[in-house]
């Protein structure tokens, strides 16, 4: 349930409810937002009674929560939340497009600085790449680990812009935050309950995907995974589903942009890049993404696609993706927001 603050209410009335829910075994979660206060308390409703919580000084209105996911929910937070990165890179709430590229799998110290210097000249303001891989074939290239890490910090020393990473192990957790600006959790460990657990408890963006075969809501609980361990600077990323239809490699739920904006306060990007499997069908996903108001692109880029160790097939060449970049300019005008 959500306890709703008077607008005049006092530190101490919070610091009042507050105490009386967690001694009563609830979390307590705090909102606080431009006009009001809202308390998240989660447990079991009955270990209290609402009479008496609704009667303490400063209290508006108690709301329960119905649906399964409480700290994500619009219920809990009116207000748009915005993910911070180093930089200046804010992400949400109607702020400036976040186009986070690069390519898939950090190959190599030079190669990934051409990257870097490629999409930064093309106006991307976050760097992408793949340290640790998760590969469909065990034989397949796994990643560079911590030394692709240290390219990539190599290359936000050079380029000025901050980088997201993914990490697919509790273990590596720590290691990755060491370097990284946002941590991605990839759609493979959507459902990785002790990992969401666990980036839910770094001091990092999470930048968390949508699994390939899950509902919204179930993304919205994996997301909730992470918010309840107190990190509340997600950012949801549709990268496409699988669907009966198999001549894309994903099918970009396009639907879950305005649903996700519905439902909760936090950001969502979209993925072209993972949601298509084909270097010519990003453009156009990705204008149509930025048009449904997603706050921003995940974008793979390669200056060498048919030589990538991952991905080549649907990477954008650094000039295809300068040029998307002048159209997105032009669709992000039209639905009034900055680019
Ligand atoms: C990636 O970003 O390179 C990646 C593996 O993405 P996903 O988890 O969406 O497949
Ligand atoms: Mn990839």
């Amino acid at each position: 349930m959500i306890i709703i603050m008077r607008p005049d209410a006092t530190e101490e009335q919070i610091g009042q409810v507050t105490d009386r829910l967690k001694r009563s075994g609830f979390g307590v979660h705090l909102s606080k937002g431009a006009e009001r206060t809202v308390i998240g308390a989660i447990g079991d409703r009955s270990a209290i009674q609402l009479e008496t919580l609704q009667m303490l000084p400063g209290v508006s209105e108690i709301v329960p929560i119905r649906k399964p996911y409480k700290l994500v929910s619009r219920e809990f937070r009116k207000e748009d939340t915005v993910v911070e990165l180093p930089g200046g890179v804010r992400i949400g709430a109607g702020q400036k497009l976040a186009i986070m590229a690069g390519p898939c799998s950090v190959e190599g110290e030079k190669e990934f600085l051409e990257a870097a210097a490629a999409v930064k000249k093309a106006g991307a303001n976050v760097l992408r790449g793949g340290a640790f891989k998760p590969r469909t074939s065990p034989y397949a290239f796994q990643g560079l680990g911590e030394q692709g890490l240290k390219f990539m910090a190599e290359a936000r020393r050079q380029t000025g812009l901050p980088f997201v990473t993914e990490v697919m192990d509790t273990r590596d957790v720590e290691l990755v935050a060491r370097y990284a600006d946002m941590l991605q959790v990839g759609a493979r460990n959507m459902a990785n309950f002790n990992l969401l657990k666990e980036v839910g408890r770094a001091k990092k963006p999470i930048l968390l995907k949508r699994g390939p075969g899950s509902t919204v809501q179930e993304w919205l609980m994996s997301a909730e995974y992470i918010l309840s361990e107190g990190n509340k600077q997600v950012v949801l990323c549709e990268r496409g589903i699988r669907t009966f239809e198999t001549i894309t490699r994903n099918t970009v739920d396009i639907n879950a942009v305005p649903v996700v904006k519905k439902l909760t306060h936090l950001p969502v990007i979209v993925d072209p890049s993972h949601g298509t499997g084909e270097w010519d069908l990003v453009p156009a996903i990705a204008r149509a993404a930025v048009a449904a108001g997603a706050d921003g692109l995940m974008i793979e880029v390669h200056p060498r696609p048919d030589e990538a160790k991952s991905d080549g097939a649907q990477s954008l060449k650094p000039e295809t993706f300068a040029g998307l970049m002048a159209e997105l300019k032009l669709v992000a005008k039209a639905v009034g927001r900055p680019l």
